[in-house]
């Protein structure tokens, strides 16, 4: 039977940036188990936004050291991530100024670069947009976007060359466990033996939770994303935005196109992630061309060209489930990124590696998430709610 140090399931940017430091700090034999292909899951589909506005410590940190690394991507990693800094600004409307001001002086303290703006200021960075309806605005510098295809795939490239072995086109569809502890994976090429399980499998990974008889809540959302032709009308807005005012986000998609996306609050549609509808809505589409335009009403003749549709693994609190779980020695949760889970991927490779190697996650404490927080009720609170996070 083939072995292995350990077995990472789920090639998105979470499995594949934890298979990359488990083979970095010296793992010699590593499987990274893959059902279809690299980033094939919420990954590929991610609109991959670098923000590092969050009201929680924990997150901050991992979102900071996570910009780090995609900005540095090829001195620290290997390759190009499709890094653009382009800035990121945040659009809040009235009512929410308290938890806004103490998000922004939290990340100073924590060393963020980030601060508030004036409207004026964000005019002369971008004067096409109108901001009637906008209350306060976060302006981090130093952000932007990857591309999520490109940094998945450096990561796996990087790890096969440190001697890692991917399986991709290789469902994982069951696990050994004797006395309470992983003893392997079953996979459609046959089994591997294994005393270390993580489950990065995204909007699939409670599902993997029930063949180790684990409660895992995670529901999947189905979320639609636009693209938008917009050379004629003056090229894509100037920096990515978060724009809560109008419950949307929006970034240049290259040099001439837009990417837009709805953002909380909304109203969520649960799906089964093997078989949902995978184009867009044409109610959506409506709405979200109108909330678009008020925005920046020269865009009311860009054309949208493309559209599709991507999976959000969302937990009760909106906040990822990672690290060992309690009474099934050797298996990890990584999952449940509930939306914003893009960014944080490079730091959480270093931490679900250092619990493994070192028996705890040093560089920033991920015990608060764990997966028997929910049977204990202490749940994370965000500032504003949903994956805002
Ligand atoms: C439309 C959209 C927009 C988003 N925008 C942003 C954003 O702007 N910024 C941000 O930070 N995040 C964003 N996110 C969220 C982010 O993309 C995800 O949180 C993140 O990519 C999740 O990565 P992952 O590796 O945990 O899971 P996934 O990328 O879902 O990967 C899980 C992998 O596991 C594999 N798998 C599942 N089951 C099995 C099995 N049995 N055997 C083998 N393999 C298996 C799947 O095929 C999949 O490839 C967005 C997501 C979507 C859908």
């Amino acid at each position: 039977m083939q072995t292995a140090d350990v077995v990472v399931i789920g090639a998105g940017i979470n499995g594949a940036a934890i298979a990359y430091n488990l083979a970095k700090r010296g793992l010699k034999n590593v499987v990274l188990v893959e059902k279809h292909l690299l980033a094939s899951g919420g990954t590929g589909r991610s609109a991959a936004f670098l923000r590092q506005h969050y009201s929680n410590e924990e997150l901050v940190r991992m979102a900071k050291r996570s910009v780090e690394i995609f900005r540095n991507f090829d001195d620290m990693i290997g390759g190009d991530c499709g890094y653009v800094q382009c800035g990121w600004v945040f659009l809040v409307p009235e009512g929410v100024a308290e938890a806004f001001m103490g998000n922004v002086a939290m990340q100073q303290r924590l060393g963020v670069d980030t601060r508030e703006i004036s409207k004026e200021e964000l005019k002369e960075l971008e004067p096409r947009v109108n901001l009637a309806d906008v209350d306060r605005i976060c302006y981090e510098k130093t952000t932007g976007y990857a591309n999520p295809h490109d940094s998945t795939y450096c990561y796996v490239q990087r790890f096969r060359e440190l001697g890692g072995t991917l399986m991709h086109m290789t469902p994982v569809q069951g696990l050994m466990i004797e006395n309470g502890a992983v003893k392997g994976v079953r996979t459609s090429r046959g089994d591997i033996a294994t005393g270390v399980v993580i489950n990065a499998a995204g909007p699939w990974a409670h599902i993997v939770g029930q063949w180790a008889g684990l409660d895992v809540p995670i529901q999947v959302t189905r979320e639609t994303e636009i693209i938008l032709e917009t050379a004629d009308v003056d090229g894509p807005p100037r920096l990515a935005f978060s724009d809560m005012a109008k419950a949307i986000y929006y970034r240049p998609d290259g040099g001439t196109r837009t990417l837009l996306g709805r953002g909380f609050p909304k109203p969520y549609e649960f799906v089964d992630p093997d078989h949902f509808k995978d184009q867009a809505d044409i109610d959506f589409l409506d709405d979200m061309s109108r909330r678009f335009v008020e925005r920046f009403p020269g865009f009311e003749k860009a054309l949208f060209i493309n559209s599709y549709v991507g999976l959000y693994d969302v937990t009760p609190d909106w906040y990822p489930i990672l690290g060992k779980v309690e009474g099934l020695r050797g298996f990890h949760m990584c999952a449940g990124f509930s939306g914003h889970g893009f960014k944080l991927g490079p730091c959480i490779g270093e931490l679900i590696a250092e619990e493994i190697i070192d028996g705890k996650a040093e560089s920033v404490d991920i015990s608060r998430f764990s997966l028997s927080r929910f049977s204990r009720g202490e749940l994370f609170r965000a500032a504003y709610g949903g994956n805002r996070a």
